[in-house]
């Protein structure tokens, strides 16, 4: 089947590749979504096991910008209640409550001058709110800046925050609350890494929720929104590779013959750690310089360890959180881990079914550990989404959570590559790149999805209507 009525094809429907197809969508664009996979959502996908649907890979939502939902016509949140503490830190050892992070702003302060922290409780919490109302500065650049031209532009908003976003988070945040709380406000790896890397980690003040009811209301909200903005999907379809014509994209073409559409803009929203497996026989068109950073940047990625338990019998969160638990993040020795518990919901609770536990570590934990401290003390399934799940199913050969790695050398200007951070992949004409590897970065935010569409977009001679839209 030969398709030629479109003026984008977007390649992946994870949801930055749904987000992409809204936006183009929404400035009039004819558009085509292509998964390999039979659903959408990629990364942010569910499972069903025992009448449970639980997370898979991605189990919590904080980096969705509400502007951008907004603007896109979705709510985020689904009328699901939003928990208060959102998430706890609990001593795996005792038991005891190490941190909670509340929604609201004073008594977060109150929580931190608990901790022990003086007059820094409240630069904190302001220093967190000034990049919430500062950041979208820097999110939604199309040509992102260097790191010294990022921190200048956050200085001009909020001169404290312009320091703290270049220093080294040991230098500078981290300096802010005592070591033993660095866990709270940076991934373990970043401690060294400009005070950005681990901002971006911590949008909208790191108000981070578990998902009651798991990734599909909200994907079937993207793609409700997609499909009624007339974007046309093609679910498990394979593997597609672009067509490339004298250096140039004239198309897409899936591996095995089942779809092939004609369009001179395709936007590649998957993992750029996969871009071999895209591009097939046209990588050499690739600077092999580029190529090789990609390589070995995927190589050294951090690989979570995500592990969920699904039982008949009703789990005991640690901390005592029985009913509507936040997500409980354990300290242990030897163990650090986040775990999510979408069936003490009462919103979500089925009558009869199973429950879940999604564990997410940093360290290999071993799963007699996770089992223990998941307060889950039956057991009817174990399911590890390892690396070479990803691999194989979301085509994520670096297995990284924002599929490549968000240090100083990968953000901003340098991300992916340098040369490539405004969105083009600068050696073949109109193929764009919007997904996790693309700036500002990964999680589930839509923001590269949406910057990549508004590059495409002007690069068609369109105007961008989308009061998010920055160039510098
Ligand atoms: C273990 C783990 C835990 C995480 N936890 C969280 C969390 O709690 N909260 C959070 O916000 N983020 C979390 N993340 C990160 C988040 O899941 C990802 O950054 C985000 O989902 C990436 O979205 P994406 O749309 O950019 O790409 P993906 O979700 O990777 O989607 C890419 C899609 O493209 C498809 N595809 C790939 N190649 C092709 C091709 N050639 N042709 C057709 N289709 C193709 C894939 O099948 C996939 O559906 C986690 C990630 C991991 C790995």
């Amino acid at each position: 089947m030969v398709l030629g009525k479109y003026d984008v094809v977007v390649v992946g429907g994870g949801h930055n590749g749904l987000v992409a197809s809204i936006v183009l969508a929404l400035h009039g664009a004819r558009v085509a979504l292509v998964e390999s996979r039979g659903e959408l959502g990629g990364l942010a996908s569910d499972g069903v096991s025992l009448g449970v649907r639980y997370p898979r890979v991605a189990y919590s939502l904080g980096l969705f910008p509400r502007n951008l939902a907004k603007y896109i016509g979705v709510d985020l949140y689904l009328s699901a209640k939003l928990t208060n503490p959102s998430w706890v830190v609990v001593d795996g050892d005792s038991g005891e409550t190490v941190f909670r992070w509340w929604v609201s702003e004073d008594a977060l302060e109150e929580e931190f001058k608990e901790y022990g922290l003086g007059g820094e409780a409240r630069d904190l919490v302001s220093l967190l709110r000034s990049w919430s109302e500062c950041s979208d500065l820097i999110l939604y650049s199309t040509e992102p800046p260097d790191l010294q031209g990022a921190s200048a532009m956050l200085e001009n908003c909020s001169p404290f925050l312009g320091e703290i976003a270049s220093q080294r988070f040991d230098n500078g945040l981290g300096m802010m609350v005592p070591r033993d709380l660095w866990g709270i406000l940076t991934y373990p790896g970043l401690e060294r890494e400009p005070g950005l890397a681990t901002l971006l980690n911590l949008w909208n003040k790191g108000l981070w929720y578990q998902l009651p009811k798991g990734w599909s209301p909200l994907m079937k909200r993207l793609e409700h929104r997609a499909r009624e903005l007339g974007v046309d999907i093609y679910l498990g379809v394979g593997t597609a590779r672009p067509d490339i014509k004298e250096g140039r994209v004239v198309g897409v073409t899936a591996v095995g013959g089942k779809l092939a559409i004609e369009s001179k803009a395709v936007l590649y929203s998957a993992s750029l750690a996969a871009i071999s497996n895209f591009l097939g026989d046209y990588i050499d068109l690739l600077d092999g310089l580029r190529l090789k950073e990609l390589e070995s940047a995927a190589r050294s990625a951090v690989k979570p360890q995500r592990v969920t338990v699904v039982g008949r019998c009703e789990p005991k969160p640690p901390g005592g959180f029985n009913r509507n638990p936040p997500m409980i993040e354990v300290w242990g020795r030897g163990f650090w881990g986040e775990f999510a518990y979408p069936t003490l919901h009462d919103e979500s609770r089925i009558p009869g079914s199973g429950h879940a536990v999604a564990f997410t570590g940093m360290a290999a934990s071993r799963i007699s550990d996770i089992l223990a401290y998941s307060g889950l003390e039956c057991l009817d399934k174990v399911e590890s989404i390892d690396s070479v799940v990803q691999w194989i199913e979301f085509n994520n050969p670096s297995a990284h959570p924002n599929h490549l790695p968000y240090t100083g050398e990968r953000i901003l200007n340098k991300r992916p590559v340098e040369g490539w951070s405004d969105y083009r992949v600068e050696e073949i004409e109109g193929l764009y790149h919007g997904s996790a590897s693309s700036h500002p970065g990964g999680q589930v935010s839509g923001v590269p999805g949406h910057n990549a569409a508004i590059k495409v977009l002007k690069d068609l001679g369109v105007r961008p209507s989308s009061p998010l839209a920055r160039t510098s």
